[in-house]
């Protein structure tokens, strides 16, 4: 059938017209009859089955129940709010039919004393069974429809169910759509593909996927279309990986030099471990092309990235390069620049820092001597990317915990010369692989998946806050023995002024079990300026005070290694990422370290969750699979970067294998074919250009 049909408006579709089209395109994004197509039920019910009023008991799934409607009123509810009551009945019972919205709709179109067929969830009050907006058919039509035991259920709106453009609604039309086509559409993956993964062809599958004729025919459907949503996203990464190494020039770094060459031999305060060793490597070799380097890498707190990005800057500047590294918060910034200062004394490079809180006559000198490449090393915040600041000549930007970044600000520091800089990208939050996969497709990864030696695992545990005065007792301990202690409280911000208040209060209650001149005191929190912040934390790092109470402006990055136990309170309402963020603020040092996790006794399941795969593992990448399964890959990369998870049928939380082979395929095929210019793939390239010009969501630097 040809392409073009299938790009007709929607409304031109036998009972569709401009007002359901209108509907259509603002409700659900279908335009044309493609769209409709490609729009998948999510979620199939078995229609076979009929009910009677008398079977019902607290059925919590949806049902199906022929009858009819005896009586219909409107009834009054709280302040001008009216619903439209129906009574429902077959030969066993009755039943109440809800309205909030659309009566008249309704009212015009249901005939009383008719029999129909209802469906929808059944819920009882007080005895009184009820059924909220059911989905209605007239019996009569209904016995002329097709009826399988999967009947797909689409994705809806309230305005949708209001306006009439119910399931069933949507099912003609896309019977109608189906009709019109003649059910055959365009095959999409090439032959030799569809032989060895043993896939349905494309029309088979999308009418399955509307019209399951059987449960295995459905299955091979949704593998066919999660497969191929996969494979093409694979194949626009890949092809844009290539690409940037293909054509956007970088800096050769061809030399190690004697920057590099010094440290390493003279100036390296411990041995690296294989996997910093590897990493590096991996590094090295990006920068030693004269393609541009883009690359993640990810390592858990504390695995030691910090020694990493220097010895990566020291190949820049040992190829007369300059560089630059962007922390998220003032704090960090300054600690990176405390400890890349410490690590590279002796070697005679300059490096400065750049904040907010830069004095201008400072911030002059740093203009300055970027600008005549005097400065080899510059780190710093968001001040970095001011337009004021330009470089002599960078040649490699390193950003730390990338997530807080955005797009746009890592395109900002690309810009900034002629030749794009080496881009590296630090997270301690791990990605799970599949995740990376599909969002940073674009970027090759290196792993840090080694901690340094002697390092001993975090013991966590649980408890109820009615267990405050043991803990208490525990933290008295070790201050005995000279360690220090985080408390941290919950941040969130639409409740600023509560969380404040339990702070306060935390630290007051606090105070007076821990007395002066006993036991000293740090707190610092959101609300401080970054002065007296940084001045507290000092205090802390210094081992002048042994609390540290704190929001969690502490998360990321500080580093106080005498710190041996992590206190978290109302620790249910973290999410997973903070928490392992959290708990790598101690074990830092040589002792054996603690986490605590402090909670009341009500506790929602996945808090538990949460609860219980802290105390049982410190691997990240572990708790990032979970984190990933109980929010989903949306919230765990912000809203600024789930657009790009907008799939259709896939799920990269439940389809992990499918996204696996997709991308072992989608690679294979592109390096037997980089252009997908052979006879077979003629198809394949039409529908990927087709796809890339539409789906344009992949642009992060370029
Ligand atoms: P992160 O990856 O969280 O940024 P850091 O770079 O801050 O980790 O390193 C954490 C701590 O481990 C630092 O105190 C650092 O000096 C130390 N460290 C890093 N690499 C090694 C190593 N190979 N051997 C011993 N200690 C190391
Ligand atoms: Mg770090």
């Amino acid at each position: 059938m040809s392409v073009n049909l299938l790009q007709t408006p929607i409304e031109y579709l036998k009972g569709v017209g401009p007002q359901r089209g209108e509907l259509l395109r603002k409700e659900l994004g279908i335009h044309r009859y493609e769209d409709l197509l490609n729009f998948y039920p999510n979620r199939y019910i078995d229609r076979t089955r009929y009910y009677q009023i008398k079977e019902l008991n607290n059925n919590p799934a949806e049902v199906q129940i022929i009858g009819k409607v005896v009586h219909l009123k409107t009834v009054e509810f709280g302040k001008g709010k009216k619903r439209l009551v129906a009574v429902f009945t077959d030969n066993t019972g009755q039943l109440e039919l809800n309205w909030f919205q659309g009566h008249k709709w309704i009212r015009d179109s249901l005939k009383l004393n008719t029999p129909y067929v209802i469906f929808g969830k059944v819920t009882n009050f007080n005895g009184q069974y009820s059924m909220a907006h059911p989905e209605m058919e007239l019996y009569q039509e209904h016995q002329q429809s097709l009826r399988s035991s999967m009947q797909p259920v689409y994705p809806s709106t309230e305005t949708l169910t209001n306006r009439g453009v119910s399931n069933r609604v949507i099912n003609k039309m896309m019977q109608q759509v189906f009709l019109e086509t003649q059910g055959l559409f365009v095959e999409t993956l090439p032959q030799n593909l569809l032989e060895e993964l043993k896939m349905i062809p494309k029309s088979a599958a999308l009418f399955n996927i509307h019209f399951p004729k059987s449960p295995e025919l459905l299955a091979k459907a949704q593998f066919r279309l999660k497969f191929e949503e996969l494979f093409f996203i694979q194949l626009q990464l890949i092809t844009k990986n290539l690409v940037r190494k293909h054509k956007i020039k970088g800096h050769p770094f061809t030399v190690v030099g004697e920057h590099f060459n010094n440290f390493y031999k003279n100036h390296l305060p411990f041995e690296l471990t294989n996997a910093q060793k590897k990493v590096l490597k991996e590094i090295r070799n990006d920068m030693g092309t004269n393609a541009q380097m883009n690359r993640l890498l990810q390592g858990d707190v504390g695995s030691g990235k910090t020694i990493v990005a220097l010895m990566a800057m020291l190949i820049a500047l040992d190829n007369g390069f300059q560089s630059c590294l962007m922390a998220p918060t003032e704090i960090l910034a300054n600690q990176h620049f405390n400890g890349l200062t410490e690590l590279a004394k002796g070697l005679n490079i300059n490096i400065k820092l750049l904040t907010g809180s830069t004095k201008t006559a400072e911030r002059k000198i740093i203009h300055e001597e970027l600008e005549n490449g005097s400065l080899h090393i510059i780190i710093g915040t968001h001040a970095l990317l001011e337009d004021k600041v330009q470089f002599h000549n960078l040649g490699l930007a390193i950003i730390d915990e990338q997530h807080r970044f955005g797009v746009e600000q890592r395109s900002k520091l690309w810009q900034k010369n002629e030749i794009p800089p080496h881009i590296l990208v630090m997270t301690a939050t791990p990605i799970p692989r599949t995740l990376a996969m599909s969002l940073y497709g674009d970027l090759d990864i290196s792993v840090i998946d080694e901690l340094p030696p002697g390092r001993k695992p975090i013991q966590t545990v649980h408890r109820y806050d009615s267990n405050r005065l043991k803990v208490w007792k525990f933290i008295k301990d070790e201050i005995a023995k000279g360690r220090q202690i985080y408390i941290v409280y919950p941040l969130i911000q639409e409740s600023e002024t509560m969380d404040y208040k339990d702070l306060m209060d935390g630290y007051e209650s606090i105070s007076r079990d821990f007395p002066l001149p006993h036991y000293s005191i740090s707190m610092v929190h959101g609300k401080m300026k970054p002065a007296d912040k940084d001045a507290e934390m000092k205090r802390f790092a210094e081992g002048k005070t042994n609390i540290m109470i704190a929001t969690t402006v502490i998360e990321v990055g500080v580093n106080v290694p005498n710190a041996s136990v992590m206190i978290i309170e109302s620790a249910e309402r973290f999410g997973l990422s903070q928490l392992h963020q959290l708990r790598g603020r101690v074990g830092r040092g040589a002792e054996q370290s603690y986490c605590i996790l402090m909670t009341s006794f009500k506790l929602s399941n996945d808090s538990k969750i949460r609860l219980e795969t802290m105390c049982k593992t410190n691997d990240g990448f572990e708790i990032a699979e979970v984190d990933l399964k109980l929010r989903g890959p949306g919230d765990i990369m912000g809203k600024q970067q789930s657009g790009v998870l907008n799939l259709q049928i896939a799920d990269l939380v439940k389809d992990k294998e499918i996204l696996l082979l997709a991308r072992h395929e989608a690679m294979k095929l592109l390096k037997k074919d980089p252009s997908m210019s052979l006879p077979e793939h003629q198809t394949l390239r039409s529908v990927y250009i087709e796809l890339t010009k539409k789906k344009n969501i992949w642009n992060y630097i370029s």
